[in-house]
């Protein structure tokens, strides 16, 4: 990875697309605050970053070496906080970009984490599951030195899940010969894991929605909105909508769009998708019958609705798209939904967007739940769960909201303000001696 710095402003770039752009928002962000210069050249950096090799022997006797990262942004707050994701475009500057984000998420959040990110350069469908472990431990083993309760506490992101959670925390307590829970969060809930971290970044994303309607003086029972993605983040998010009286009218996955101007059943989506055994590359396909008509997949953009909740992929909102979204208000659930010429065009015509790293924090923040849960030993009841995430959330959007409407800028400018602020608060704090 080359780390080029900016001639005239002597500021970082690199030539890896997301470490670039998180460094370019982060820099306009410092910029509008008028940050420190000091403050914007230590945050410009990661703490700490360590690549490592992962040999691996493979079921045929051979052996394969995987590339392996971890990065820590910022640990002013507290432990880095941050998934491991396996794929073919890891990189070490990649993981360093996301690792910024998640210390801006987290800060956000109002919990006490900076940001970490990890991962290893493979195409995990291609390995066999023994493969899978023996890599995922030998990664585990590697990192080891780095992680811990106090120091950075990983969690699953793409194509991790609990089964490499639970082999990376086996392996390490193993090394340190004690047990050790509290290491990684996205354990499953029957070992250490956190009853409601299912539904959370969905319940976090609905929630925004909700205090949107809300700070607009909507009428949850009159508003109508689409969800794009019926997975994890979407279904939770449509769910919870319709349950404080959303009409959903569409909702999307691989396979189409399902619509109905009429509203959508979701707990009856629910049940399809759990019951239909010919789900192959899309769980709601065939969903159609359940009264509803099927429409192309990107066509939910262009759909009649108050609300669009994108929370499938990234860049869905687009040059090209945009000028076909009906609904004025944008809550995105996915990571990057929306690029910035889309989101320029949007906020000039009036949309409002939640940013991602206010709409779907649900996640990281029922991550720490789970954290504290494990370093209590003491489960905490669904209900207790979901009051205390719901809160967090609700304080953190008005905190977001407040400023937008005071200072005039958008909610992302706006979120990236009030997460910039509380860590370089803490970073001037604490001081430069390391
Ligand atoms: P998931 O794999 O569970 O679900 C993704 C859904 O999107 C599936 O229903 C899939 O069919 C659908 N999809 C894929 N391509 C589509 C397309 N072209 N049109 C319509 N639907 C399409 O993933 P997830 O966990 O729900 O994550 C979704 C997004 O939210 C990602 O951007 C992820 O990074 C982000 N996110 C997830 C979490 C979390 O806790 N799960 C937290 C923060 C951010």
């Amino acid at each position: 990875m080359a780390d080029l710095i900016e001639e005239g402003t002597g500021r970082r770039r690199s030539d890896n697309e997301l470490l670039d752009t998180a460094l370019r928002d982060f820099y306009s962000a410092a910029d509008y605050m008028h940050l420190d210069e000091k403050l914007v050249s230590i945050l410009s950096f990661a703490e700490r970053r360590i690549d490592v090799s992962v040999p691996v022997e493979m079921d045929d006797g051979s052996v394969q070496v995987f590339k392996g990262y971890r990065v820590q942004h910022s640990t002013a707050l507290g432990p880095s906080k941050g998934g491991i994701r396996y794929a073919m475009d890891v990189t070490g500057a990649e993981c360093e970009g996301l690792a910024m984000l998640m210390t801006w998420k987290c800060s956000l959040g109002g919990i006490p984490y900076g940001g970490g990110k990890g991962g290893i350069k493979c195409d995990s469908t291609k390995l066999s599951k023994k493969e899978r472990e023996r890599m995922t431990r030998t990664y585990g083993a590697r990192i080891a030195p780095i992680v811990g309760r106090w120091s950075d506490v990983p969690a699953p992101d793409m194509y991790t899940g609990g089964q490499e959670m639970v082999w990376i925390m086996d392996t390490i307590c193993k090394m340190l010969g004690h047990f050790e829970p509290a290491i990684l969060t996205g354990k499953p809930i029957g070992y250490w894991g956190a009853i409601g971290r299912t539904e959370a970044t969905g319940r976090g994303a609905a929630t925004c929605g909700l205090e949107l309607m809300k700070a607009r003086g909507l009428d949850p029972s009159k508003i109508t909105a689409t969800v794009q993605g019926f997975g994890n983040v979407g279904s939770y998010t449509a769910q919870i909508l319709q349950q404080a009286g959303v009409k959903i009218v569409a909702i999307s996955d691989t396979t189409g769009t399902y619509y109905n101007p009429n509203g959508i059943n979701i707990d009856k989506a629910f049940e399809y998708m759990n019951t239909n055994p010919a789900q192959r590359g899309g769980k709601l396909r065939g969903f159609e019958k359940e009264n509803c008509e099927k429409i192309p997949g990107d066509e939910i953009i262009g759909l009649d609705a108050d609300f669009f909740f994108p929370c499938a992929l990234q860049g869905v909102l687009n040059k090209d798209s945009a000028p076909k979204l009906k609904a004025k208000y944008v809550v995105e659930g996915a990571n990057s939904p929306t690029t910035p010429e889309a989101e320029e065009y949007l906020t000039d015509n009036g949309v409002i967007l939640v940013p991602d790293f206010l709409a779907n924090s649900g996640g990281v923040i029922g991550s720490y739940f789970e954290w504290a849960q494990n370093l209590q030993g003491w489960s905490w009841t669904e209900e207790e769960y979901n009051t205390r995430l719901v809160d967090l959330i609700k304080n953190n959007f008005c905190k977001v909201w407040n400023y937008a409407e005071e200072n005039k800028v958008t909610m992302r400018r706006s979120a990236y303000v009030n997460a910039i602020k509380r860590v370089a608060d803490v970073v001037d704090m604490r001081g430069l001696y390391l």
